[in-house]
Formats: C-alpha cells, structure tokens, sequence
C-alpha cells in the first residue's frame, strides 16, 4: 500500500471517530490491506472509537450448551454437526445443570447468560425447556438470559420474547458470498430472514461469524458491510479454530497480525456496536494479542469455556480487565 493510500486509510479512521459513523466496504477492505508496522497505529484509533462511542466497561457473558453435538447440519468449522466425526458426543443438560451454570456465570459479575443449542432450529421440546429454564433462572439470580437456537419461525421468536429473552444469538457465520463453501444445508438468507424477525421483535440482536475459513479480504470486508448493515446490538468475533474431523480441520490458524486487522476494521465497521471475543482468540492472538484487541476495539468477552472447546480462566480474564482499567458493565445499566 503506498504512503498516500494509508494516509487514506487513517484518514477515514479519523473520521468515524468523529462522526461515530462507520466505514464503508471499500474503506474496510483498505483498512484490511494496511501494512504490519501501521497496525499499532489502526488499533490506537480503532480503540479511541470504542471509548467514544461504546465508553470503557467491557460487557461479560457465559455461555452454556443446552444441547450438544449430533447437530443434523452441515456447517464445515463446527465439531457439533452430526455429519462429521468429530469427537463431540450428543448431550442434554436438564434444568438443574442451567440454573446452576447461570449462577455461576452471574459470580463473574457477568451480565449476560446465553443458553446454546445445536440445533437446525427449536422444536417444541426443546422451546418447552427453554420457558421452565428462563423461569428457574429468573428465580434464582439477576441476569439477563439470551439464547441461541438457531432458525426460527414467526411464532416461534414471539414465544421467545413473551419468555422475557433479552438477546438473541444467530450468526451469519460469513459474507454471503462464500457461505455456501461453509454451508450446503441451509442458506445464508434462512439466517438473515430470522435475524430480521428478531430484529422486529425488539430483542436485542447479536450476530456475528468466524473469520480465517480460507474466505478472502475482500469477503471479509463484505462480511463486514453486511453485519453493519444489520445493525446488530452486538458482534461476536470467532477465530476459526481447526477442529479435528471437520472439514476445516486443516486449515491454518489465522496470523495474528490479520486477526487484529479484523478486529479494528470490524470496530470502524461498526463504531458503536459491544464487538465481542469469541472463540479462538486464545490460539490465534495468545495472551499478547488477546490484550492488544482489547486496546483495539473489542468491549466484551465470553468467561469460561466455549462450547467444544476451553477458553481462557475467568479470573485471568478478569484480571487483565482490571490491569486496563476496563470495569465490568453492570447489570443495571443494561435493563
Ligand atoms: S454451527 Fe450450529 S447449526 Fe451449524 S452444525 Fe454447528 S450446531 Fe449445527
């Protein structure tokens, strides 16, 4: 990239700071080109964005699988497809085993507590546990229970809400231009169509993806676009980590240098969206990275183990939040 064009680059940085209004594509895209010595100077802005338009808490969330593995599609990072011969075994966890990871997740000072399932979508035993979870949940602690099932129908997001779920989780996993190399099963327009349902409903909206599944800059720019497009609540932010007997198992893990590139465009994406670690951060970015994202744009992180696959300790990632001086968002403020 030549100097002109860089200077472009931290150009129009400058201005979704001032603005608060986010990139375009083509600005991403540049954004995802600049050059290895000018990413301390991208994340220094990207970072400034978060604090002007997001303020310093950091938003703290658990997750939990309500039902593992023996998924029936085919999404080719996922070691919970029923289609692979991954070593994920099929498993429920009863409401007891809910209530308990939900107050567990709320000692953290987490405020948000997504229960997970792989699923093509909820049938009605499994939306039946969801209302006796929110229940026993709501019963025993304060926090905001979200949830992530996958593709729903109509009435299906008006239980939901009328359950009291604060956030819904459904990924658009890429850019529509290349989901069909990570998905045969189902379309990335199914998945649109529900995040505009939910969107609709007034539940907070939360999608986001996987980047590193051999997709090119040029989609995850795309991918970016179309994210800030939705206009989601919050984002999170996966790293494929290769899993053994998927389809992606081979593919190599992403350089950190472009895992921070993603992050700062994802935050000039979206200035004022909770941009959120998710899984593998901790091979991509390791420790080192893991705090220059931080100080990059990310404001929220997931506590605890991902659904396959261990996560850092709580307490060392609550930790680092206290070294950079980045409180834990309350509860309060996120009723
Ligand atoms: S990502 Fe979700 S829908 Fe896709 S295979 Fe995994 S559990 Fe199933």
């Amino acid at each position: 990239m030549t100097v002109d064009a860089t200077q472009d680059v931290l150009v129009s940085a400058q201005r979704v700071l001032e603005t608060g209004e986010g990139l375009t594509e083509a600005e991403v895209l540049a954004v995802l080109q600049l050059a290895d010595d000018q990413i301390p100077t991208l994340l220094e802005v990207a970072h400034q964005v978060r604090m002007r338009w997001c303020g310093p808490e950091v938003e703290v969330e658990g997750i939990v699988s309500v039902k593992t593995g023996g998924c029936p599609e085919d999404c080719h990072f996922c070691s919970q497809s029923g289609l692979f011969p991954s070593p994920v075994r099929a498993a429920w966890l009863d409401i007891p085993g809910l209530v308990d990871a939900a107050v567990q997740t709320a000692a953290t000072g987490a405020t948000e507590f997504c229960i997970v399932a792989a699923v093509r979508g909820p049938d009605a035993k499994l939306m039946a546990q969801m209302r006796e979870a929110v229940i026993a949940i709501r019963a025993a602690v304060d926090i905001n229970v979200a949830a992530s099932l996958g593709i729903l129908t109509r009435e299906q997001v008006e239980d939901l809400k009328e359950m009291g779920i604060h956030r819904y989780n459904h990924n658009l996993e890429t850019a529509r231009s290349y989901f069909p190399n990570v998905v045969t099963t189902h379309t990335w327009d199914e998945r649109w169509d529900t995040l505009e349902m939910i969107r609709d409903s007034g539940m907070e909206v939360c999608c986001g993806g996987i980047v590193g599944m051999g997709e090119s800059v040029e989609q995850r720019a795309e991918f970016a676009a179309q994210l800030a497009a939705l206009a989601p609540h919050e984002v999170p932010l996966n790293f494929l980590n290769p899993r053994p007997g998927t389809p992606f198992a081979d593919l190599p893990v992403m350089e950190s240098a472009d895992a921070l590139r993603t992050i700062a465009a994802f935050r000039l994406a979206m200035p004022r969206t909770i941009l959120r670690y998710a899984g593998g951060r901790e091979l991509t970015l390791g420790d080192p990275g893991t705090r220059d994202g931080l100080l990059g744009g990310i404001n929220a992180v997931i506590v605890g183990n991902y659904l396959t696959t261990l996560g850092r300790t709580a307490d060392s990632d609550l930790a680092l939040l206290d070294e950079l001086n980045m409180p834990i968002k309350a509860l309060s403020d996120t009723l």
